[in-house]
């Protein structure tokens, strides 16, 4: 039996909570299900804003028949079953309460067939009861269908935003897990109609990109643990900040305050951390929006650091103002650095990263522009190599490759000129 009932203590220890006070609430608790069950594709399907139907759909390992009746029970989890499960967590769900709580204010059908089975079975359960369990053919997989949320809640129903507003959460919901999990193909449709299918994807880049329909920066640190990744868009749009830690979405005010200062209001910022699970309690809010970490301050630094870390070069085609004169090619380093001389400094470039970002701006992925740019090793004709010079000048982003990694090292002329004790 994979499906355990929780021990008092364990229940107590657990904080309580209403899980379910929305739509887009149901729609978290199963798309972490579908995740928790490993599934590689998720299709979402809401109507009237998913006040009317909810389904989500997956190809996970699916629900063992013996164990079908017993999800909607209270603490009712495979996931966890010792209090000190809950300190090394890594799944979405394990209170054991999701099903349980949106069985009981709707009217749900449950098909599942389990990954080792020949076959599925459909149950439908009315508030929180059993009516019937049935077998049905079906692939190896987890669908759950929400009718009516609240039907027998007027009160609550009444209360429920709009249509709109809602709609409106459960895409930016769809949103969030499919940025963080870009292996798993996600499709949401609405009222009929498609409002995201995202192809599974290797690089979380590439997720980035496809969701806004424009190019992003990516920031990478690690220190004592904690490790930054982030993606930055270049172009100057409405400002979205975005965070997650551990691979969950997450609202910790304080922090993304702390990111939208340090990037800026104009600019699409996602950010996420990974960290040891001891730094973190996941558990003091009863959806788990929001997290409590342990060293703030780090973190912070952290990410500024990350952050800044780009910001602070100058900008190539701020300084062209400036000076008009072309870089000079001063040579090339065992076929792979370019060394060049512009305006006040001297630039050590990276022949292959600089040709993968030429070729990336100009609109190939960031893998087939690693493809088909110049290897380390091979040899530049100098005529090539100040072709590429130009191009680098009038890039957008002339300091790092599609990948985040720096393309040049810089040394201010001056700094040479000091070295060797000669004023510049
Ligand atoms: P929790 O996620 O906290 O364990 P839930 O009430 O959301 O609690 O789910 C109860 C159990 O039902 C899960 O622990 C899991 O075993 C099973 N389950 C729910 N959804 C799925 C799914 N999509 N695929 C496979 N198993 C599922
Ligand atoms: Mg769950």
């Amino acid at each position: 039996m994979l499906v355990k009932f929780l021990p008092e203590e364990v229940r107590a220890k657990i904080s309580a909570g209403e899980v379910i006070e929305s739509p887009s609430d149901c729609v978290k608790e199963l798309i972490e299900n579908s995740l928790d069950a490993s599934a590689n594709r998720i299709e979402v399907e809401i109507i009237k804003g998913g006040k009317r139907y909810i389904l989500v759909k997956d190809d996970g390992v699916g629900i063992h028949p013996e164990d079908l009746p017993r999800v909607i029970l209270p603490f009712s989890t495979s996931k966890i079953e010792r209090f000190e499960d809950l300190m090394s967590l890594r799944s979405y769900g394990f209170r054991g309460e999701g099903l349980h709580t949106i069985s009981r204010v709707s009217r749900m059908l449950i098909s599942s067939r389990f990954f080792n089975q020949e076959t599925g079975y459909e149950m439908k359960v009315e508030e929180g009861k059993v009516v019937y369990v049935r077998e049905r053919g079906m692939p190896v997989g987890t669908k759950v269908e929400v009718f009516d949320l609240f039907y027998n809640l007027p009160v609550r129903r009444n209360f429920l935003k709009k249509e709109d507003t809602e709609r409106t959460r459960i895409i930016q919901l769809v949103k969030s897990y499919a940025l963080v999990r870009p292996e798993v193909s996600f499709r949401l449709m609405s009222d009929g109609k498609e409002i995201m299918n995202l192809p599974s994807v290797k690089d979380p880049k590439e997720r980035v990109e496809d969701i806004y329909n424009t190019r992003f920066e990516e920031l990478l640190l690690e220190r004592d643990g904690i490790k930054v990744r982030a993606f930055l868009s270049v172009s100057q749009k409405r400002g979205e900040i975005r965070l997650f830690i551990n691979s969950r979405p997450v609202q910790n005010r304080e922090l993304l305050e702390y990111i939208k200062r340090v990037v800026g209001n104009r600019r699409i910022g996602i950010c996420f951390l990974e960290m040891p699970q001891y730094m973190l309690d996941v558990n003091v809010h009863p959806k788990k929006w929001d997290v409590r970490l342990m060293q703030v301050g780090k973190v912070k630094e952290l990410i500024s650091e990350s952050i800044k870390r780009k910001a602070y070069l100058p900008s190539l085609s701020q300084e062209k103002g400036h000076y008009s004169a072309e870089p000079e090619l001063v040579g090339i380093i065992e076929s792979t650095i370019i060394v060049a001389k512009w305006m006040d400094s001297l630039y050590f470039i990276d022949q292959h990263l600089l040709e993968e970002r030429i070729n990336y701006e100009k609109g190939l992925s960031s893998e087939r522009a690693c493809k088909s740019a110049i290897k380390a090793g091979e040899k530049l004709s100098t005529a090539q190599a100040n072709k590429l010079l130009k191009e680098w000048t009038k890039l957008s982003n002339p300091h790092t490759c599609p990948h985040g990694r720096p393309m040049h090292y810089r040394i201010p002329l001056k700094e040479v000129y000091k070295q060797i004790g000669r004023e510049l």
